[in-house]
């Protein structure tokens, strides 16, 4: 969950204050254990509170292993006849007894053999309990989860839990326990009536029994309030923004006159503009989203709305997520509108001294119609004359919180128009984007030819390389992309870097090097060869994931495809297939592939649709599964499953909207309620904005 500066909660209710206590204060946790909690998002009692169990095991008391079936998770009393050791590494294996006298292997490998010795003494009787399993002809238990002298009666339900390097199953369950018990009673937010129907437990008795056994009606109850957080913000977002002051904007066209586009407009981009023009046109500030798939051409839709801008008069910023991105905006921008006299800067975080002061000036005086640039373009130092219209461009990188930010810093609110390339399914629209006006540019500039994409075995290596050969010596541009799941994964890291140097050893310097370590001018400066052509292959991580446009490059190799997403692999694709050309992408693949990873590449070869494709990854990862590691195109959810929010999104908008008609500035018992439900799933930025911040 993002928390954007500013909206960090410093006026979150006193009563919540247990919730927030820093996960490194409880007993247990030494610094061995602060990495791999914060790798799972553990940071809080909150969160750990909120760390769901995947599954439980369930098991059966039984008297004796005639009772028991193979595969089977049983307790049983055993007592321990014979210990035998294997030579090297082979397993321990304690053979025990049961009431009747059969036998059963308690098999323990590597260290786990020393404590099997102390648990386990000859002729004494011991509770055990595992997964009763068959090796050749003997009963065995692999590596029992309890063995005690007492019976196990509080360990017949156990729940399972997510983990990560460095934890394991019984300090993960302690530390929940340990936060449970901080966490305090509170008054309910969700409708009475409701609440009665679904017949779901209190809020603190819903979070103590989700950790207890399978309680659906818990579990749902916990995601519903989370639903219930987002819908509630993005309806408070909403209501701000239509009580706030605009600039009704309508541009006499003189501009757009002048643009000498290369291409006319598809039917949606021309549709779009008219959407964005009527909203532009109004008092209260528009908040709309442009949505369409890579290479849709939602640029050129961006360059028409902040020309509408200048033409009223008044100024527009675009900001872009990357230095790259802001740069390749500035030039595409720049030549676009080169024969309207439009004066468009660029401010990025790295412009120091004259050069930042002289933009600054004009951005002040007005001399300055466009700014295109990073978040450098929002700090408090940087002043407009009369901003009155905000692109973002690929919103998905910015939360809804940083996006207020942005927006609120006038005395008037400014037009925002923001635009996202990651297809999402329609279902989750509402959910990621319920306070914005939807735009789509659902058709596809024309002459686009499909993208040719093979799945290759990693042997073949060769065989690409060689292609590569021949595709630059031809004349064309490529890149290669290696997998780098965080930019700080030093394996991966490593592993580009290698791959660098071999290609570097083949093309010489035709290759160019781009990953998210490189400082930002080393990057720039390889970027640009790029563009200009003078590199002729780019070896890059995900950071060319988003917006960069190179025409000539028409090929694409992917490294490791498997470890990507469905919706990550298509937008890499996205990069090639943009001019006239036929584009290759070719997905090199690992040995070992499982079932899902090979349907993902199965449908990257079928289908070039990103909504079909958001769609169909959704459901490759399961309706059941929670959708706690976060990619783009993912839930903005943490407690709800894509089946809860398919039920229980609808209710919780349609609940949202009542409670706001009702108690718009949640003052009543249940609006006050449903503000610590606001913190509790930090969505406070919608209760800052009750305070008119
Ligand atoms: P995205 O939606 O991914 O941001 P871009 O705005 O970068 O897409 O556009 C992708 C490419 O398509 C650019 O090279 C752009 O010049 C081109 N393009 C945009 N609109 C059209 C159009 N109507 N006809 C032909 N080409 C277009
Ligand atoms: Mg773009």
């Amino acid at each position: 969950m993002s928390r954007p500066p500013g909206y960090s909660g410093i006026m979150r209710p006193d009563r919540l204050n247990p919730l927030f206590v820093e996960s490194e204060s409880l007993k247990g946790v030494g610094p061995g254990l602060a990495r791999p909690l914060e790798k799972l998002g553990l940071t809080r009692v909150r969160d750990l509170a909120y760390h769901l169990p995947e599954r439980f095991v369930e098991r059966r008391v039984v008297d004796n292993l005639d009772e028991a079936t193979v595969g089977e998770q049983i307790v049983v009393a055993l007592t321990p006849r014979d210990h035998r050791s294997s030579a090297g590494r082979g397993p321990y294996r304690v053979l025990a007894e049961d009431a009747l006298g059969n036998v059963c292997a308690l098999t323990y490998f590597g260290r786990a053999s020393y404590t099997a010795k102390k648990l386990l003494p000859l002729g004494e009787k011991r509770w055990v309990a595992g997964r009763l399993d068959q090796y050749g002809q003997m009963l065995q238990i692999v590596h029992p989860d309890h063995v005690s002298e007492e019976g196990l009666l509080g360990q017949l339900c156990e729940p399972v839990y997510p983990l990560s390097e460095g934890l394991t199953q019984g300090k993960v369950a302690a530390l929940v326990q340990q936060a449970l018990g901080l966490v305090p009673e509170l008054p309910e937010w969700i409708e009475p009536g409701l609440l009665d129907r679904m017949q779901w437990p209190a809020w603190r008795e819903a979070l103590l029994l989700a950790h207890q056994g399978q309680h659906e009606a818990a579990r749902d109850r916990l995601a519903y309030d989370e639903l219930l957080a987002n819908s509630l913000a993005l309806m408070l977002v909403r209501a701000d923004n239509r009580a706030r002051r605009g600039t009704p904007l309508t541009g006499d066209g003189t501009l757009r006159d002048k643009l000498a586009l290369p291409f006319p407009l598809t039917g949606a981009q021309r549709r779009a503009i008219g959407e964005i023009a009527g909203d532009m046109a109004q008092p209260s500030p528009m908040l709309r989203l442009l949505q369409g798939d890579v290479g849709s051409g939602k640029t050129v839709v961006a360059l028409e709305a902040m020309l509408i801008a200048v033409e009223a008069g008044a100024q527009a910023a675009l900001l872009a997520p990357t230095e790259i991105l802001a740069r390749q905006h500035h030039e595409t921008l720049s030549r676009m509108a080169a024969g309207t006299g439009v004066e468009i800067a660029l401010l990025t975080g790295r412009d120091k001294g004259k050069a930042r002061e002289s933009i600054l000036m004009g951005l002040l005086d007005g001399s300055i119609d466009m700014v295109v640039g990073t978040h450098a373009i929002f700090q408090d130092a940087v002043s407009y004359r009369n901003l009155a219209l905000v692109v973002i461009d690929e919103q998905h990188r910015f939360g809804v919180g940083q996006r207020l930010m942005l927006t609120r810093k006038g005395r008037v609110t400014p037009h925002c128009l923001a635009m996202t390339a990651t297809p999402i399914p329609r279902t989750l629209t509402l959910a990621q984007y319920g306070e914005m006006e939807v735009s789509q540019l659902d058709e596809m500039p024309p002459g686009r030819q499909a993208i040719d994409t093979r799945v290759v075995a990693v042997e073949r290596m060769g065989d690409v390389v060689g292609a590569l050969a021949r595709h630059i010596e031809g004349g064309g541009q490529a890149y290669w992309v290696c997998p780098m799941v965080r930019e700080s994964e030093s394996d991966d890291l490593a592993a580009a870097e290698a791959r660098f140097a071999e290609l570097r050893e083949r093309f010489g310097d035709a290759v160019a090097l781009v990953h998210g370590q490189l400082k930002p001018e080393v990057k720039d400066a390889a970027m640009e060869r790029f563009v200009r052509g003078e590199a002729r292959l780019l070896v890059a991580t995900t950071v060319i994931e988003v917006g960069v446009d190179v025409p000539n490059s028409t090929l694409m190799v992917i490294e490791q495809a498997e470890r990507f997403g469905l919706a990550q692999l298509h937008q890499l694709r996205g990069r090639v297939g943009r001019g006239s050309e036929k584009s290759v992408c070719l997905l090199l693949r690992g040995e070992a592939l499982s079932e899902t990873a090979r349907q993902r590449l199965a449908l990257m070869r079928e289908t070039q649709d990103g909504f079909r494709l958001a769609e169909e990854d959704l459901k490759l990862r399961g309706g059941g599964e929670l959708l706690g590691t976060r990619q783009s195109g993912d839930t903005p959810f943490r407690v709800a499953s894509l089946d809860q929010i398919t039920r229980l999104l609808p209710l919780a908008h349609d609940d949202a909207r009542l409670l706001i008609e009702r108690d718009g500035g949640l003052t009543g018992e249940r609006g006050e309620a449903a503000r610590l439900l606001l913190y509790l799933f930090e969505r406070d930025w919608g209760v800052q904005l009750l305070r008119g911040g």
